[in-house]
């Protein structure tokens, strides 16, 4: 590894970054942002440059000349629906979004580690730069995943890194198992009849069951969930007829984010909730609906896979912060960790860092380098002939 080099494509990088901070694309409108990446890709040259998977999504890949795995390094494209609001020359210019989840540094090391392809060629195997839409609504994976052309790629292993505020900059985050939960997003419809104000009897109002629905769904997890395992139920909106005093309410609507730290856990939630309001609506000549959007698995880091993270990071001499608990948030990676051996580790951004999605929040450039070179440190392990 070229730590001189690096330093260099880091400061390339840093600039990329701040470009991609200044025209952030919201999840599924991420055209521009994979048109910047590829042009800077391209001229790295790599063997194949695929667009437009699963949406706006990028897979840049460089071929080594033996047989060995290949090894995926995956980054985000999109922003948020969030406003910019940093004092600096790279503020957003597109109004109402922002890079607020430090997508912009991601894509930045990753097309980095492309620079760094361009000097040393991988040896083996094949090195992939994946650059994925729609994190943010979790569905980006699941379409780059259904897509003939990854499915030709058949990655063994992939990595990716998430920056995470409230942890001294340039420390590795990992565990083993789960490191992300499983979230999904649940609608509830309950469908009655409206009727005349005075006459609420000649309707079916579905006001004390949406009532009684928002009590359950609060303490869902307690009920259905056992010692030890991790379950939460957060009401998001609710609904119920018209701003209109003559009519009595004949639909309302309910939603909740469902999160826990495994798959299986999720589908009993699921499972529960979806049981219990027909239980509840039947009675009422209620008719139910559901719809289930932003679904997010968990994301289960692989033991090899974060093995090797691990022994980079002590090579490079960066601190390991062993996580005990699994973080509550999701990420759209768990469908890649799913399918291969994957790992999803944190690079701290700073004690005292804005928080991801809050409008302050800005990608902390000093800590492009050390990711950088922790991900050509794994590289070199994988697909360079030591
Ligand atoms: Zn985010
Ligand atoms: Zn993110």
């Amino acid at each position: 590894m070229n730590r001189s080099l690096i330093g260099h494509i880091a400061q390339k990088a840093t600039a990329l970054r701040r470009e991609l901070h200044k025209y952030p694309e919201v999840a599924n409108s991420e055209a521009k942002t994979a048109r910047m990446i590829a042009q800077v890709l391209e001229e790295t040259g790599p063997d194949t440059l695929l667009t437009g998977i699963g949406g706006h999504g990028l897979a840049v890949i460089y071929n080594g000349r033996e047989d060995g795995p290949v090894v995926m390094f995956r980054a985000e494209l999109d922003a948020l629906p969030i406003a910019d609001e940093i004092g600096t020359g790279y503020k957003s210019v597109n109004e109402g979004a922002g890079h607020k989840c430090g997508h912009d540094g991601h894509m930045a090391v990753v097309a980095g580690l492309g620079m760094y392809f361009k000097e040393h060629r991988p040896e083996k195997g094949k090195a992939v730069l994946l650059f994925q839409p729609a994190e943010e609504t979790g569905e980006g994976s699941k379409r780059v995943i259904a897509d003939a052309r990854f499915q030709e790629l058949k990655p063994d292993y992939a990595f990716a890194f998430h920056n995470i505020p409230g942890y001294e900059k340039h420390t590795v985050i990992i565990r083993d198992g789960v490191f992300a939960a499983a979230s999904r997003g649940f609608i509830a419809k309950l469908k009655g009849k409206t009727s005349h104000a005075a006459h609420p009897d000649q309707g079916i109002n579905p006001a004390l069951t949406m009532a009684r629905l928002i009590t359950k769904l609060a303490s869902l997890p307690a009920e259905v969930v056992t010692d030890g395992e991790y379950a939460l139920v957060t009401l998001i909106h609710a609904r119920l007829g018209e701003r209109a005093f003559g009519t009595s309410a004949g639909y309302a609507e309910v939603m909740a984010t469902f999160r826990s730290y495994s798959d299986r856990v999720m589908d009993i939630l699921v499972y529960e909730a979806e049981r219990y309001v027909d239980t509840l609506a039947e009675p009422n000549g209620l008719k139910t609906a559901f719809e289930w959007t932003e679904e997010f698995l968990a994301t289960e880091n692989d033991r090899t896979a974060a093995g090797l993270v691990r022994d980079c990071a002590g090579v490079n001499g960066l601190r390991i912060i062993e996580k005990n608990d699994p973080f509550p948030w999701s990420e759209d990676f768990g469908r890649f960790s799913d399918l291969t051996k994957g790992v999803l580790f944190g690079i701290g951004a700073g004690n005292d860092h804005s928080e991801l999605h809050s409008p302050g929040y800005d990608f902390p450039d000093d800590i492009t380098e050390t990711a950088l070179n922790l991900f050509a440190a794994i590289a070199s392990r994988l697909v360079y002939n030591k």
